[in-house]
């Protein structure tokens, strides 16, 4: 099998599951507890939080535990909504993540108003959009760090300013970019940030949101004092571990990994230009994440193409896992301006097994799907 869809998820690294299996059996204890095993599980839990703000330049105590990315992005959109009930306004962007489209649809249905900025034609944000969309009553800014479907990476830190003068809040969902690309929340200027362990070769159901010292939030879940009382709910403990360690590994072996698979990335595309006429690659060059490859086709259906290279043990997707059976173009697409007909889109997201000869023998499969 050759799996082509790291950008939906990873396996978790051997390292992080034996870090994690002695918090299923003999360290099982309550963090919340007083006797000596509890302490020791609370404990656990202050590493991994003290390895996930050092991965991030944040202090541990701005870093929160949740169910993952789509938890952390609602709380951050909702928990500053119901912080300052004066303001009525959001601005995000069009392409975003359905964690955070979905969660500004429902605020709308509450009365806030949601401003969604438009991309250009490399899904890019024009950090001048955000400065016109403010008013009185903005609330928050919320804008991606890296898109999931093409992996373009979004000018955060010149947004932060604009955020900044303001005296706006600013989120970014850096589920797609953490453990990938370097993320410092100083050099960003952002004052919450999402994170998703199963992104970096951690377990799945466990995520963070940073939040910024200082930046007022309501919580989410009503119930115990977890997380310093705005996260209630029992820690899973060993999903928090296996989310360190993992976080902790992602960053040691960055330097080498990406340029490893930048390399195999660049490689993909020049066979893909070579082979493929009919195949353009999508989003911004320059500032894309590592792993990423975005393509239209002409003159193919991606149901057709996806099932035909799923027959040949390829795993890739059209672009995010929730549109991936869907037939109708997905969102930032079509925010990009690509809406031609007779076009499929094969979204291939490369991760640290892959090899040159996996990538050579999907080009080949590519090439014989499409009869060229
Ligand atoms: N945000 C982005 C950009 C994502 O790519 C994803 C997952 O695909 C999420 C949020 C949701 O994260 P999770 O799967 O941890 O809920």
């Amino acid at each position: 099998m050759i799996y082509l869809d790291h950008a939906a998820t990873t396996p978790v690294r051997d390292e992080v599951l034996q870090a994690m299996l002695p918090y299923f059996s003999e360290r099982f204890a309550n963090a919340s507890g007083s006797y000596t095993s509890a302490r020791e599980a609370h404990q656990a839990i202050d590493r991994a939080r003290a390895q996930i703000g050092r991965a991030i330049g944040a202090q541990r105590h701005e870093i929160y535990f949740t169910s993952g990315g789509t938890e952390a992005d609602n709380w951050a959109l909702w928990g500053i909504v119901r912080a300052v009930p004066g303001k009525r306004h959001i601005i995000t962007s069009s392409i975003e993540h359905h964690a955070v489209l979905n969660a500004c649809k429902a605020l709308e249905e509450q009365g806030i108003s949601v401003t969604y900025l438009p991309v250009d034609g490399d899904g890019l944000i024009d950090p001048d959009d955000v400065q016109c969309a403010i008013r009185p009553d903005t609330a928050l800014i919320s804008v991606m760090l890296a898109n999931n479907e093409v992996g373009t990476i979004e000018p955060i830190a010149k947004i932060a300013r604009i955020a900044r003068a303001h005296g706006i809040p600013l989120h970014t969902d850096a589920v797609q970019a953490v453990g990938h690309i370097p993320v410092d929340v100083d050099a960003l200027g952002v004052d919450m940030l999402s994170i998703s362990a199963h992104k970096f070769y951690g377990p799945k159901g466990i995520g963070a949101l940073y939040i910024r010292n200082g930046v007022r939030i309501a919580n989410l879940i009503d119930g115990g004092a977890q997380e310093r009382g705005l996260r209630a709910g029992t820690e899973n403990t060993p999903a928090i571990v296996g989310m360190g360690e993992a976080l902790r590994l992602a960053a040691e072996k960055m330097p080498e990994t990406s340029e490893r698979i930048v390399r195999l990335r660049e490689q993909m595309i020049e066979e893909i230009a070579r082979r493929i006429p009919g195949a353009h690659v999508n989003g911004m060059c320059a500032r894309r994440l590592p792993g990423h490859i975005h393509l239209t086709i002409d003159g193919a259906d991606t149901r057709l193409v996806l099932m035909r290279l799923d027959m040949e043990g390829i795993e890739a997707s059209a672009g995010s896992a929730c549109a991936s059976g869907a037939v109708e173009r997905s969102h930032v697409l079509k925010a990009m301006g690509i809406e031609g007909e007779n076009q499929a889109d094969l979204r291939l997201t490369l991760g640290e097994e892959n090899t040159l000869e996996q990538i050579m023998q999907t080009v080949d499969a590519l090439a014989r799907i499409l009869r060229i």
